[in-house]
Order: structure tokens, then sequence, then C-alpha cells
């Protein structure tokens, strides 16, 4: 997991919104981790963050 609060917070509120079937809470919960801004850490943070889609497909 990241070591960033914010995005341990967003994390955690995408992990709820999916439990609780909020689809379009997850997905912004989602996009703001994505968006999140990290110094040092700026190569394609869309695939260093595989585990934190919107939905899980299972
Ligand atoms: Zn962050």
């Amino acid at each position: 997991m990241t070591a960033c609060g914010v995005c341990t917070a967003l994390a955690e509120e995408l992990k709820q919104a999916r439990e609780a079937k909020e689809h379009s809470k997850a997905y912004d919960a989602a996009a703001e981790i994505r968006n999140h801004p990290h110094p040092g850490k700026t190569k394609s943070p869309e695939s260093a963050r595989p585990a934190l889609q919107p939905f899980q497909v299972t």
C-alpha cells in the first residue's frame, strides 16, 4: 500500500463505497487517488496502481 495519508484515506473511502455499491462514489475516489500528486513519484501512476480500480473484476 501507499504511505500517503491522503491516498490511504481515499483508499478507505473507495473500499467503503465499493462495499456499499456506490459505484459513482467509488469511481470518484479511485480517480482522486490517481490524480493525487506525489513528488518524486511521477511516472505512469495508472500502471503503478493496478489494485486501485473502482470495481473488482472477478
Ligand atoms: Zn497520495
